[in-house]
C-alpha cells in the first residue's frame, strides 16, 4: 500500500480522536487526502513592520521589539493578560484570554521578541491577540518568508486542530514519506508544460522554500486538477463522435435561397454568420451535431435557427423547435409565420392547449411529412408524436429542458437529430468549457446594428413618486412598461412585495391607463389573453412575476421596473432586462431596493448599472457567487469539486489543459500507450464518467 493511502490517524499528532473530526468536518481519510488539504493563503513573514506602520489594511503583521511589562485583568474565566510591547516607534498590547498561567513563565522582559498576529484596534489602541511569539535570533535563523494558512472550522479549532496545528500535522506527514512520490501525471505532459514534479509541487504548495517556487508548485498542481477534468470530457466527446452518424445536409436549397434573397428584412450580423457556418459545417460532416449556441437576449439567435431549418427542409428533413413556456412557442410560432409567409412550406404549433381535433390533424401531418417544422412546448416530445423524418431539432432557453426529456427526442427517427441548443443566458467561457464540456459551442457576440443600449438605474423603495412620475411620461408618448415581482403569494419571512398588492397598488397608481397582471399559475388560455392584450397594447403596464422572463417579445414596451431587485440573481436580472430595448426607442430598466442592502447586492446593482454585456454579467456572477450557484448549473450541480484551481482566474490554464488534452486523445485516444497508464488510472481514481449528465446526447 501506499503511504498516500495510509489512514490518517498514525500521522503523528493526529491519533483516532483527531482524526475522526478530520474525517467528519473536512473529509480527510488518508495521509494523500491531507496533503491535498492546500493551503488558501500565504503570509509574508520575511518582513518586519514598525508599530507605527500598522493600519487597518494589514490581515496580519510581523513586529520585532520587547515586553516593558504585564498586567492582569478580571477574575478566573473571565481573566485577561495584556502585554505591553513596544518597538522604540509605538506600543501595542498583547492580549491572551487563554492559556495565561503559561505565557506568563515563558515570556522575559526586555528581551527581543519577534511577534505575529492580526492587529486590531481597540479603544484607540493596536491590539494583538493570542500572537505567535518566537525568540528573535539573527536574520538568517527566522522562520522562512512564506507560511501557508489552512481552513478550518469552529469544531476542528474546538480540538485545537487551528491553521498553525494543520501545518504541524502536515509537516508530519512528510517525515513518514521516505521515498519521493510517483509522478501523477504522464512524463511527456510533465515536459511539454515544463511542470514542477509532483512531490516537489506538494512540499512547496505546504511548505514554499521561495515565492517562485510557491507559483510553480501552485502552477502544477492548478494544472493537474483542471487536466484531468478536461481529459475526462475529451475522452469521452472522441468516444461519442466516433459512435454517432449524423444526417448529412449536403445542399443549400430552394427554400433557404429564396428566403435569402426575397424575404430576410435586414443583412445578417458577422456573428450570425459565422455560426451558420459553424453548423453548416457540423451538419455536413457526417457526424451528429451537439452544439449549443449562446448569444445575448436580442442578439438574433431565433433568425439562426430558422435558417437552420431551411437547410434541414431543403435536404428532406422537418425539423423542430422546443420552447419552455406556452407563451414562447406562440410567440415564435408568429415570428416564423411572419418570416415564411408566403413560402411554400408548413409550420404547426403543438402545445398542452392544442385541441384534440388539431392535435390529431398535426400528428397526421407530421407522419406523412406535410409538416415542416413543428413548433411547441414539452409536448413534442410525447410517445404519440412521430415525425415522418425528424433531421434537425433546436431547443431554445436550454436550461429549463432535463437531459432525460432530451434523450426522448432521439427515439423519434432511426438516426439521432442534430440538436441546437439556444440560450439567452451567457455561461463564462471557461464554466461552458468544464460544464457543458463535450458540446460545441458557438457564440453570437454582436448585437443587431441600431440598437440603442438600455439605460439601467438603480433607486431606493421609498422614492417610487418619481418613478411613477417618469413611466407616465413613457406611456403618454405611446409606450408601456413592465413592472416585476419576485413572488406571487405573501411570505411571512421574507418581506417581499406581494404580486396581487403590488398589482392593486399600481392600479390605483395609474387610474388612467390599463393595467394587465399575469403569474404562473394562470391557465395557458388566460396567459395567452393578457399576452395578447399588451402586445396590442390595449393595457399599456403589466404586473407580472419572472414568468416574462424568458424570451418575451413586445418591442414598444421601454420601461422595466424590476421590484425586490435584490431577490433576484444577476443573470435573472439581465434576463428581465432583456425584455425591453427591443425596439427603436431608448429603453429603461429600473431596480428598485431597500435603503439597506448588503455589499454583495450593492454590487450586482453597480454592476447591472454599468454593463449591458451579458458576458460581463455572467463573468461578475461566476466571481460574486462561486460556479455552484451559477444559473444553468444550478439544476445539476457542478460535477467536481476545485480545490485549487480557480475558472476565473485560471481560464489560461484552463485552456491549455484543452489543448493538451485534445493532442493526446488524438494521439492516443484510449490511453493505451504505456506511458499513459497512469493517467487512466487517474482518470479511474477521479471516479471516470462523472461528468456524463453534461452531454446533450
Ligand atoms: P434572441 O437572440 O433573443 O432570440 P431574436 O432572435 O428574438 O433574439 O431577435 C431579436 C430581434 O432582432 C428580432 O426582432 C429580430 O427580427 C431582430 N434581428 C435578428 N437578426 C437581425 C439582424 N441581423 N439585423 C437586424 N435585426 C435583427
Ligand atoms: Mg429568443
Amino acid at each position: 500500500m501506499s503511504i498516500l493511502q495510509t489512514d490518517i490517524k498514525f500521522v503523528p499528532g493526529v491519533g483516532p480522536k483527531r482524526a475522526e473530526i478530520l474525517n467528519k468536518e473536512i473529509n480527510l481519510f488518508t495521509v494523500g487526502d491531507l496533503l491535498r488539504w492546500y493551503p488558501y493563503r500565504y503570509i509574508d513573514r520575511s518582513r518586519i513592520y514598525y508599530i507605527h506602520e500598522i493600519d487597518n489594511s494589514m490581515a496580519y503583521i510581523q513586529l520585532k521589539g520587547r515586553i516593558t511589562a504585564f498586567e492582569s485583568f478580571g477574575e478566573g474565566r473571565r481573566r485577561r493578560l495584556v502585554a505591553h510591547f513596544t518597538d522604540g516607534t509605538g506600543f501595542v498590547d498583547l492580549v491572551w484570554f487563554q492559556g495565561i498561567r503559561f505565557i506568563e513563565g515563558k515570556y522575559k522582559l526586555n528581551q527581543e521578541y519577534v511577534v505575529f498576529g492580526k492587529p486590531t484596534l481597540f479603544n484607540g489602541k493596536w491590539n494583538i491577540a493570542h500572537p505567535d511569539i518566537d525568540p528573535f535570533m539573527n536574520e538568517s535563523d527566522r522562520p522562512e518568508g512564506l507560511m501557508a494558512m489552512y481552513n478550518t472550522t469552529e469544531k476542528m479549532k474546538n480540538h485545537y486542530l487551528n491553521s498553525r496545528a494543520m501545518q504541524k500535522i502536515i509537516d508530519n506527514a512528510f517525515g513518514l514519506i521516505k521515498e519521493r512520490l510517483p509522478e501523477t501525471l504522464s512524463s511527456d505532459v510533465v515536459k511539454e508544460v515544463k511542470l514542477m514534479p509532483f512531490h516537489d509541487a506538494l512540499e512547496n504548495i505546504h511548505f514554499p522554500k521561495s515565492a517562485p517556487l510557491l507559483r510553480d508548485a501552485e502552477y502544477r498542481l492548478k494544472f493537474e486538477e483542471l487536466f484531468y477534468i478536461q481529459l475526462n470530457i475529451v475522452r469521452y466527446a472522441s468516444e461519442r463522435k466516433g459512435k454517432l452518424n449524423g444526417f448529412i445536409f449536403r445542399r443549400v436549397g430552394d427554400h433557404l435561397n429564396s428566403f435569402y434573397k426575397q424575404k430576410l428584412p435586414f443583412p445578417l450580423t458577422n456573428a450570425q454568420k459565422r455560426v451558420i457556418k459553424e453548423i453548416r459545417k457540423d451538419t455536413a460532416s457526417g457526424k451528429q451535431m451537439n452544439r449549443l449556441l449562446q448569444g445575448d437576449v436580442g442578439s438574433g439567435k431565433t433568425l439562426v435557427a430558422i435558417m437552420c431549418m431551411l437547410i434541414a427542409l431543403d435536404n428532406g428533413y422537418q425539423s423542430c423547435l422546443m420552447a419552455p413556456t406556452e407563451i414562447l412557442a406562440s410567440q415564435h410560432l408568429e415570428t416564423f409565420s411572419e418570416m415564411l409567409s408566403g413560402m411554400d412550406l408548413r409550420v404547426e404549433l403543438l402545445t398542452g392547449s392544442t385541441k384534440k381535433k388539431e392535435r390529431d390533424e398535426i400528428h397526421a401531418g407530421l407522419q406523412s411529412g406535410e409538416v415542416d417544422i413543428l413548433i411547441g412546448t414539452h409536448a413534442l416530445i410525447e410517445d404519440t408524436v412521430q415525425f415522418n423524418n425528424l433531421g434537425f431539432v433546436v431547443i431554445d432557453e436550454q436550461h429549463r429542458f432535463g437531459v432525460a426529456q432530451r434523450a426522448k427526442l432521439w427515439t423519434k427517427n432511426n438516426q439521432p437529430p442534430h440538436v441546437l441548443v439556444m440560450t439567452a443566458t451567457p455561461i463564462p467561457r471557461t464554466l461552458a468549457m468544464t460544464v457543458y464540456g463535450d458540446l460545441d459551442v458557438s457564440v453570437i457576440d454582436e448585437l443587431p446594428p441600431g440598437r440603442k443600449p438600455v439605460q439601467t438605474l438603480h433607486r431606493y423603495d421609498k422614492k417610487r413618486g418619481a418613478l411613477y412620475e417618469f413611466i407616465r411620461e413613457q406611456i403618454r408618448v405611446g409606450r408601456q412598461a413592465y413592472i416585476v415581482y419576485p413572488l406571487i403569494e405573501e411570505s411571512e419571512k421574507l418581506d417581499l412585495k406581494n404580486l396581487e398588492e403590488g398589482y392593486l397598488h399600481v392600479k390605483e397608481a395609474f387610474p388612467e391607463f390599463n393595467v394587465c397582471k399575469m403569474h404562473g399559475r394562470m391557465k395557458p388560455a388566460e396567459k395567452d389573453e393578457v399576452m395578447r392584450r399588451f402586445v396590442v397594447n390595449e393595457a399599456q403596464i403589466m404586473v407580472s412575476t419572472t414568468v416574462i422572463e424568458v424570451g418575451v417579445n413586445v418591442p414598444n414596451a421601454s420601461v422595466m421596473v424590476i421590484e425586490s431587485a435584490q431577490r433576484f440573481g444577476l443573470s435573472q436580472l439581465h434576463q428581465l432586462r432583456g425584455r425591453v430595448g427591443r425596439g427603436a426607442d431608448q429603453s429603461y430598466c429600473v431596480l428598485i431596493t431597500p435603503y439597506e442592502i448588503s455589499s454583495d447586492t450593492r454590487k450586482r446593482m453597480e454592476i447591472m448599472t454599468e454593463s449591458n454585456d451579458g458576458f460581463v454579467i455572467a463573468e461578475a456572477d461566476l466571481k460574486l457567487r462561486g460556479p455552484g450557484d451559477l444559473e444553468g448549473t444550478q439544476q445539476s450541480g457542478i460535477p467536481f469539486d476545485l480545490r485549487i484551481a480557480d475558472l476565473v482566474k485560471d481560464s489560461n490554464i484552463l485552456y491549455l489543459t484543452r489543448e493538451i488534452a485534445e493532442d493526446l486523445i488524438e494521439k492516443d485516444p484510449k490511453l493505451e500507450q504505456p506511458e499513459h497508464l497512469v493517467l487512466k488510472q487517474q482518470l479511474g481514481r477521479l471516479g471516470g464518467n462523472r461528468y456524463e449528465w453534461g452531454r446533450i446526447s
